[in-house]
Order: structure tokens, then C-alpha cells, then sequence
């Protein structure tokens, strides 16, 4: 039997899920196709999911505590030479409040929860027989007839519906088939992330990084962590287990010949590092495509007749130096989608026209506001400075500012001088230092 949904979605991934839970919610007939064994099987985040969108898709979620590891208390961005890192520390009781501003998540049991919590959705509404969530299945055409998008393709089966979120994650190869993307996608729009989850006792874990109850830390950092490639490093607290990875340059990588596990294994064996993670034991390797978020690797455009764009496949991703902004990316566009569909269904009218009130929520949306706001920010952090100079720099005046002996004590002022002379020109770090306050 063929069925005709008001929407399919590709993809059971973050944004794809908070579609699917905004159209069971308002009683729409819809199916969600994920290609993996279960939602979460195949998909890699660092990862904390900031902001508080997870409070309007599962309200309240943290009195029952399931799918999140911890809420972000504590924050730390790391400038690091080979020897040394110096801190700027942020801990603070506000983000003990609930809605909490950032949990720390793993994926294949985040999202396989938030399907869940899906599904109970479809089962409350009005429609429980007639949405469905169906894992394990790969989509491997968007039908289009007479220029607009009707349906999928997976095997030899066929489905029909009046629109279709692609939610497919940032290997966005159906945008690409219906040709919102270009085919050809350059490495400087991309980077590779990879990461390991360390198990640690989640006693020990608490005391090593002073948590309480469900706190937790995130740890960003710079400079020796990537070992002179384009990219930064992270650290983040679950529940008994620690995600440590970085974020590498695609282009630079293959410039420099080197490889992402042997930088990997560098950062692990930094000093510094090498302490956090004394005796955890690694379980979980794992690596990924990652947007960098320049905003010129957006699709063409989000939306066509019968489809829109949503998640990391439109490339919405910010990573301007304070954490990495992907998946409340992903749910942000996901909801607007859905909301945008849910609109059309009331009014018949599945046009591009109609469905262009989806980049238009976006763009008065944070997210897309902030990925413009933030482009220079983007862009100066890919600037070899950033990786080597700055906190080469940084690093020598922490070691001569913490440093006490039995000597005269220059003042702080020398002290900079001095690492100024030994790493930079004064004249380009002014350049940088201007650039800097303009772009954040
Ligand atoms: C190492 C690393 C660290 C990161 N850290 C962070 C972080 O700390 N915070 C943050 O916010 N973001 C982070 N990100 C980015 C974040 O993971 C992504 O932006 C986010 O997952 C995008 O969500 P999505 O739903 O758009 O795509 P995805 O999560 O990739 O989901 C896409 C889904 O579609 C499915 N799919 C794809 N094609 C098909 C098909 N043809 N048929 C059926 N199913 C299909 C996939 O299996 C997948 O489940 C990180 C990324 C990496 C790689």
C-alpha cells in the first residue's frame, strides 16, 4: 500500500529527531528514515549540546536524568606550548539553573533517548498508527516530478509525501543530488574531528575534576594540541567516562602530511592532558566530517519546492573559538522546519514560496544571525597565529608571570615584552589583537 505522509525526514539525527517531535506534537503524519541500526548508531559529536531548544522538545528532561551525561558548571579555554597551558577558568552556580545553557552528550545514547521520547509523542498524538520512526534503512534518492520534490527512494521501495526535511548530516549527498549543493565540495568547508571516550570511575572522575552531583567541565584548547595544523582541541566531562578529541583542518592536514590519530596521540601524551586522563582506559574511537563554518559553504539555498535543509546537510555550524555550535545548530533548524511544514499542511500550499518562511525563520533566528555576526571570528581562527603565535606567546609569559625565584622580578609589562620579542613583530600582533576585538 502506498502511503502519502505530510513529511518525510531523512536522517533520525539531532536535527532531524526535533523535527520529527514538532510534527508529532502537532498531529502530523510523517516518517523519519535513519540509515543506522538505531538513532545514534552512526553519529559522532565532541559533545556538548549548548543552549536550552532541548527544554522545548522534552520539557524538563533533567528531573528524569536520562540522555544527558552532565550540564556544563565549569568552562576552560586552554592556550598550550609543548610544555605548558595556561587557563582562563569560568566556574559559576548560574549554570546550575535549570533550563541548563550545555549538556555533555554521546550520541548513540542521546539521540537513541530523544527518539524515544519521539516516539511517545507520535503514541500521544492523534495519529499514533501513522508516523513512524524506521531505523536501518538508507534513502537513496529524493524523488522530484516536474521540478519539485515528491518522495524517497530506499531500495526498491517508494514514499510519498507533501514535503521532505533532509536531515542527512553534513555528508549531505542527496542535497547534493537535488542540486542545492555543487557536487564538488572544497576541503577548506570542511574539517575531520576525531575523538576517544575514556572510562574513568565516575568517583575518581568527580574528584579529579572537582564535580558535584551531575556538574560538569568542558575544556577547549589551542596550540600545541594539534601539533602546528589548523584546528583546537576538547575535553569533556560525562557521567564516568571523558571525550577528548580535536577538530583538524582537511586542507592543512594533507599539506603538512600528517595524520589525525598521530596528532591525537600527541595531545593525549601533552603533559597537561596526560594527567586529566591518567589511567582511563580509551572504549570508544571514533572520527568524522565537521563543518567548519564558513557561512559560503551553505547550500545554494535551504529550500526548494516540497523540501527543506536542515542540520549540519545546510552546513549551519559555528565554531568561533568558545565552543562548537552544531547540534543546537541542528535543533534550532530542525524545529523551524517542522514548523514550516506544519504551516504549509494548513494551508495546502507546499511551494517554495511557503516553504521559504523556513529561511526566513532562520535567518531571524539566532542562528543564522550568529553565523554572520561571527564570520570573522571563524575565519581568524583558521589563521596559523592562532594555532602557533598566540599561544606560544601566551604560554612564555605565564611561565616567567608564575615563576618565582631568587632574582629581581621584572614587571608584567617586561615580561610581555619579552615573549612579544621572542614570538611576534609588535606591529602584527596590534593587526591581530585589532582583528580579534572586531571579530568577537
Ligand atoms: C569531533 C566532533 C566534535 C563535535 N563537537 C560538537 C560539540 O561539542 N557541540 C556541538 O554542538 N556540535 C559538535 N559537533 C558537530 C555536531 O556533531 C553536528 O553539527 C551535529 O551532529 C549535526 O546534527 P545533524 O542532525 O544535522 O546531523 P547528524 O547528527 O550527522 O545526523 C544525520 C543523520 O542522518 C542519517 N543519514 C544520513 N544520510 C542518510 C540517508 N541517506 N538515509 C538515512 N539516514 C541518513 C545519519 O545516519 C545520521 O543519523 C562536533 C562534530 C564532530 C565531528
Amino acid at each position: 500500500m502506498e502511503e502519502k505522509f505530510d513529511c518525510i525526514i531523512v536522517g533520525g539525527g539531532i536535527a532531524g529527531l526535533s523535527a520529527a517531535m514538532t510534527l508529532a506534537r502537532a498531529n502530523a503524519r510523517f516518517l523519519l528514515i535513519e540509515r543506522g541500526e538505531f538513532c545514534g548508531a552512526k553519529n559522532v559529536s565532541g559533545g556538548v549540546l549548548w543552549g536550552s531548544d532541548l527544554a522545548r522538545l522534552v520539557p524538563e528532561y533533567w528531573k528524569e536524568g536520562q540522555g544527558f551525561e552532565r550540564f556544563v558548571a565549569h568552562r576552560r579555554l586552554t592556550f598550550m606550548d609543548r610544555q605548558s597551558a595556561f587557563s582562563v577558568d569560568f566556574k559559576s552556580d548560574h549554570f546550575s539553573e535549570t533550563p541548563y545553557t550545555g549538556v555533555t552528550v554521546l550520541r548513540a545514547v542521546f539521540d537513541a533517548w530523544l527518539a524515544g521520547k519521539v516516539q511517545e509523542a507520535i503514541d500521544a498524538s492523534e495519529h499514533p498508527d501513522e508516523s513512524f520512526i524506521a531505523t536501518d534503512i538508507l534513502v537513496e534518492e529524493v524523488i522530484q516530478e516536474e521540478g519539485r520534490v515528491t518522495g524517497i527512494r530506499a531500495g526498491d521501495e517508494v514514499f510519498h509525501a507533501n514535503c521532505v526535511i533532509i536531515a542527512e548530516g553534513v555528508n549531505n549527498l542527496l542535497t547534493r543530488q537535488i542540486g542545492l549543493e555543487k557536487a564538488y565540495v572544497p576541503g577548506d568547508h570542511v574539517a575531520v574531528g576525531v575523538k576517544e571516550v575514556l572510562r574513568l570511575d565516575e568517583a575518581r572522575l568527580a574528584d579529579r575534576f572537582q564535580l558535584s552531583g551531575r556538574s560538569g567541565l568542558t575544556n577547549e584548547f589551542v596550540g600545541a594540541c594539534s601539533d602546528g595544523v589548523e584546528g583546537g582541541g576538547f575535553l569533556y566531562t560525562n557521567r564516568d567516562t571523558i571525550s577528548l578529541g580535536l577538530v583538524l583542518g582537511m586542507n592543512d592536514l594533507r599539506d603538512k602530511g600528517k595524520t589525525p590519530y598521530d596528532v591525537l596521540n600527541g595531545f593525549k601524551a601533552h603533559p597537561v592532558v596526560a594527567d586529566m586522563i591518567r589511567d582511563a582506559e580509551t572504549v570508544e574511537y571514533s572520527a568524522h566530517v565537521v563543518s567548519t563554518g564558513d557561512i559560503k559553504g551553505m547550500p545554494s539555498e535551504i529550500f526548494a519546492d516540497g523540501v527543506m535543509i536542515a542540520g549540519e546537510a545546510a552546513h549551519l555550524l559555528l565554531n568561533a573559538g568558545k565552543a562548537i555550535q552544531g547540534m543546537d545548530y541542528a535543533m534550532r533548524s530542525g524545529i523551524l522546519a517542522a514548523e514550516t511544514a506544519i504551516e504549509a499542511k494548513q494551508s495546502q500550499d507546499f511551494s517554495a514560496s511557503m516553504l521559504g518562511n523556513y529561511r526566513k525563520a532562520l535567518e531571524n533566528s539566532y542562528v543564522l544571525q550568529d553565523m554572520r555576526s561571527f564570520q570573522d571570528a571563524v575565519h581568524l581562527l583558521h589563521r596559523q597565529e592562532m594555532f602557533s603565535t598566540v599561544p606560544d606567546l601566551i604560554c612564555d609569559f605565564g611561565r616567567q608571570f608564575f615563576t618565582v625565584d631568587c632574582n629581581p622580578t621584572p614587571k608584567a609589562s617586561a615580561m610581555m615584552r619579552a615573549a612579544i620579542k621572542r614570538h611576534a613583530s609588535y606591529w602584527d600582533l596590534v593587526k591581530l589583537g585589532l582583528k580579534g576585538a572586531k571579530a568577537l
